[in-house]
């Protein structure tokens, strides 16, 4: 093998085609460029950075915490940030999650959730049980991972390493404006979605089957995208009925993102365990979580074998359960989530005028986090084909305008769906949101 074009730098990227500049630092809403160019970061990474960049209240506690203490092992010891940080994501998550397993990410999270629905039944039913797979759904994401991307449903992502993944079974998602059925009103979509559960357990067998995953509002698959709340509903009844343990993906939905502390609230969902990560410590250091009900922490761990066989060395690192636990608590007094909703909404309101562009098939998403989808033609819904990479086009043309968004993936009947992400920081302003659109506006013009 030869090199044929000299490295850049010593970094692997994750793209070649590299067109974004070497960042300085953060402020608020802004990320800032070597030459002093400021971005609107309209996505927070990828719906990362809740809180904005530069916060001098984080800076400040994660110096005091890393004077008082490298590290500790979570197999031995305890630490007071650890403690309050599961208290207060406790708190936050939909009644009933009381056991908080810390982990590094979101992919780890996903993982760590269907290795402790394994663990439930095996513990609870011997080792006889056949429970082991999970169901999931085309255009999703769970994550990169083997176990996290067995579950991941969007197809261009998994393809090359089809031979390492669990043969999970995969059902269509909650995707009203693809939706398969020709239903007509988002209930309708999500009651026929909510019905293809049923139907796949049911054709596997509910003994093989441990678990259903699902994101509340979908991320980089298809984002946005989110169903009535009839469809959790359902979800619960049919998980039930058949001994199936529901899984709340809110990796990218949780920590105030969607104007609620976690999105589930929106749709009064009772999931048995729900994951969190991203915007959990707003990037400032990585985290992530499982959140587990007592029925299933009781079993393994007090009723059971007391030990859970899962651990990453990095789990519960004292500095980032601190971090996250600072977050929350910004986030609760400057009262960010309300900020959220109603900044969401008010972006929502503004986005409506850009269906005047034919490109623009479909704006969906809670609070600040919204889905753009654009297409070929508004009537028939048709998509671009991959080659005409529009999303890619709006992204850079939208960073020549000083904003970044978010290129979603997915892939819609083998066609790569054409969204972006809009996730600004919570935080944001009436007024920033206002040169936001204006920015997104111009790059869109630019566009088509
Ligand atoms: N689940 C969802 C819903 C996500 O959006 C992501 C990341 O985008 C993941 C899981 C994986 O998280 P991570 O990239 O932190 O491993």
């Amino acid at each position: 093998m030869s090199l044929n074009k000299a490295p850049k730098n010593y970094v692997f990227y994750r793209n070649q085609n590299w067109i974004y500049p070497r960042i300085e630092r953060g402020e608020g809403i802004y990320l800032i460029g070597e030459d002093g160019k400021r971005y609107i970061d309209g996505c927070s990474g990828s719906a990362v950075a809740n809180i904005g960049h530069g916060n001098k209240e984080v800076a400040e506690f994660a110096k005091q915490h890393i004077e008082r203490i490298a590290f500790t092992h979570l197999s031995r010891w305890t630490v007071d940030s650890i403690e309050k940080c599961a208290e207060r994501i406790v708190n936050w998550c939909p009644e009933g999650l009381n056991h908080v397993y810390f982990v590094s990410g979101g992919s780890e999270a996903t993982e760590t959730a269907i290795k402790m629905a394994r663990q439930y039944f095996v513990e609870r039913d011997g080792h006889k049980t056949s429970k082991w797979k999970v169901i999931s759904k085309w255009n999703s994401y769970h994550g990169a991972t083997m176990g996290s991307l067995s579950m991941t449903g969007s197809i261009g992502r998994r393809k090359i390493y089809d031979p390492f993944l669990a043969n999970f079974p995969k059902i269509n998602q909650f995707y009203h404006y693809r939706n398969p059925w020709g239903a007509k009103t988002l209930e309708e979509t999500s009651l026929l979605a909510a019905e293809e559960l049923e139907k796949e357990i049911l054709r596997h067998g509910p003994e093989n089957i441990a678990a259903f995953i699902s994101e509340p509002v979908v991320g980089s698959a298809a984002p946005g995208v989110h169903p009535d709340k009839i469809y959790f509903q359902r979800v619960r009844e049919i998980c039930d009925k058949y001994d199936v343990i529901f899984i709340m993906d809110e990796v990218m939905s949780g920590s105030g993102r969607t104007g609620k502390r976690m999105a589930s609230e929106h749709f009064e969902a009772k999931p048995d365990i729900l994951v969190v990560a991203k915007g959990l410590s707003s990037g400032y250091t990585p985290i992530g979580a499982a959140v587990c009900n007592d029925e299933i922490f009781n079993t393994i761990m007090v009723e059971g074998s007391g030990h859970f066989i899962h651990g990453h060395t990095y789990a519960g690192n004292p500095l980032s359960c601190g971090i996250a636990d600072k977050v929350m608590e910004i986030i609760e007094r400057e009262n960010y989530i309300e900020n959220c909703a109603i900044q969401g909404d008010y972006l929502v309101g503004r986005l409506e005028d850009l269906y005047n562009y034919p490109v623009v098939g479909d704006i969906r998403g809670k609070g600040l986090m919204i889905g753009i989808e654009f297409v070929k033609d508004q009537e028939t819904k048709e998509p671009f084909q991959v080659s005409e990479n529009v999303k890619g086009k709006i992204t850079v043309n939208g960073l020549e305008e000083g904003l970044v968004v978010y290129p979603g993936g997915g892939s819609v009947d083998g066609v790569r769906g054409d969204h972006i992400l809009l996730a600004p920081p919570i935080n944001i302003t009436k007024e920033e949101v206002d040169l936001l659109f204006d920015k997104l506006e111009k790059a869109i013009k630019k566009t088509t």
